[in-house]
Protein backbone atom coordinates (compact mmCIF):
# COMPACT_ATOMS: atom_id res chain seq x y z
CA UNK A 1 0.00 0.00 0.00
CA UNK A 2 1.67 3.45 -1.43
CA UNK A 3 2.42 5.99 1.31
CA UNK A 4 2.99 9.57 1.53
CA UNK A 5 6.47 11.23 0.83
CA UNK A 6 6.38 13.00 3.66
CA UNK A 7 5.15 13.09 7.54
CA UNK A 8 2.53 16.28 7.66
CA UNK A 9 3.84 18.60 10.17
CA UNK A 10 1.89 19.34 13.30
CA UNK A 11 0.87 22.86 11.96
CA UNK A 12 -0.46 21.36 8.53
CA UNK A 13 -2.01 18.80 10.49
CA UNK A 14 -3.88 21.42 13.16
CA UNK A 15 -4.67 23.97 10.10
CA UNK A 16 -6.49 21.20 8.04
CA UNK A 17 -8.83 20.41 11.34
CA UNK A 18 -9.48 23.83 12.17
CA UNK A 19 -12.52 23.27 9.81
CA UNK A 20 -13.96 20.22 10.83
CA UNK A 21 -15.63 21.84 14.17
CA UNK A 22 -19.62 20.88 13.94
CA UNK A 23 -22.05 23.83 14.31
CA UNK A 24 -25.33 23.29 16.10
CA UNK A 25 -28.48 22.95 14.08
CA UNK A 26 -30.49 25.93 14.67
CA UNK A 27 -33.95 26.27 15.48
CA UNK A 28 -36.61 28.02 15.46
CA UNK A 29 -40.56 27.56 16.96
CA UNK A 30 -44.01 26.99 14.72
CA UNK A 31 -46.30 30.55 14.73
CA UNK A 32 -49.69 28.62 15.54
CA UNK A 33 -48.53 25.14 17.57
CA UNK A 34 -45.21 26.03 19.00
CA UNK A 35 -43.27 22.98 18.05
CA UNK A 36 -39.89 22.86 17.52
CA UNK A 37 -39.06 23.12 13.82
CA UNK A 38 -35.76 23.42 11.22
CA UNK A 39 -36.20 26.96 9.80
CA UNK A 40 -37.71 26.82 5.85
CA UNK A 41 -39.66 23.49 6.53
CA UNK A 42 -43.91 22.66 7.33
CA UNK A 43 -44.54 21.97 10.68
CA UNK A 44 -44.60 18.08 11.08
CA UNK A 45 -47.19 18.79 14.06
CA UNK A 46 -49.73 21.16 12.46
CA UNK A 47 -48.68 20.69 9.25
CA UNK A 48 -48.25 24.52 8.13
CA UNK A 49 -45.69 26.65 6.60
CA UNK A 50 -45.91 29.95 7.77
CA UNK A 51 -49.50 30.84 8.21
CA UNK A 52 -50.47 27.93 5.12
CA UNK A 53 -51.74 25.21 5.84
CA UNK A 54 -49.63 22.51 3.32
CA UNK A 55 -50.15 19.57 4.86
CA UNK A 56 -53.55 17.28 5.06
CA UNK A 57 -53.99 16.13 8.42
CA UNK A 58 -56.82 14.53 10.68
CA UNK A 59 -60.24 14.66 9.11
CA UNK A 60 -58.73 15.54 5.94
CA UNK A 61 -56.76 12.47 5.39
CA UNK A 62 -59.81 10.19 6.73
CA UNK A 63 -62.10 11.44 4.09
CA UNK A 64 -59.46 10.51 1.42
CA UNK A 65 -58.87 7.05 2.72
CA UNK A 66 -62.64 7.04 2.39
CA UNK A 67 -63.28 8.05 -0.78
CA UNK A 68 -60.60 5.64 -2.05
CA UNK A 69 -62.12 2.16 -0.42
CA UNK A 70 -65.75 3.10 -1.57
CA UNK A 71 -65.13 4.23 -5.32
CA UNK A 72 -63.10 0.62 -5.42
CA UNK A 73 -66.53 -1.36 -3.96
CA UNK A 74 -68.48 0.07 -6.61
CA UNK A 75 -69.31 -2.85 -8.99
CA UNK A 76 -67.81 -2.18 -12.74
CA UNK A 77 -70.50 -0.69 -15.09
CA UNK A 78 -72.45 -2.98 -17.89
CA UNK A 79 -71.24 -3.25 -21.33
CA UNK A 80 -67.59 -2.00 -20.80
CA UNK A 81 -64.67 -4.04 -19.97
CA UNK A 82 -63.79 -7.37 -21.05
CA UNK A 83 -65.74 -9.54 -18.13
CA UNK A 84 -69.28 -7.52 -19.01
CA UNK A 85 -68.91 -8.60 -23.17
CA UNK A 86 -67.47 -12.02 -22.39
CA UNK A 87 -71.11 -12.96 -20.02
CA UNK A 88 -73.52 -11.22 -22.81
CA UNK A 89 -71.58 -13.79 -25.72
CA UNK A 90 -72.40 -16.57 -22.97
CA UNK A 91 -75.78 -15.34 -23.08
CA UNK A 92 -76.34 -15.26 -26.89
CA UNK A 93 -74.60 -18.62 -26.94
ZN1 LIG B 1 -47.01 23.75 14.05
Amino acid sequence: MPLPSFRSSRSKVRRRRSHHALKAVSTMQCASCGATLLPHRACKNCGKYGDRSVKKTGMEEVKKVLKKTTKAEKPAKEGKGPKAQKVTDEKQA
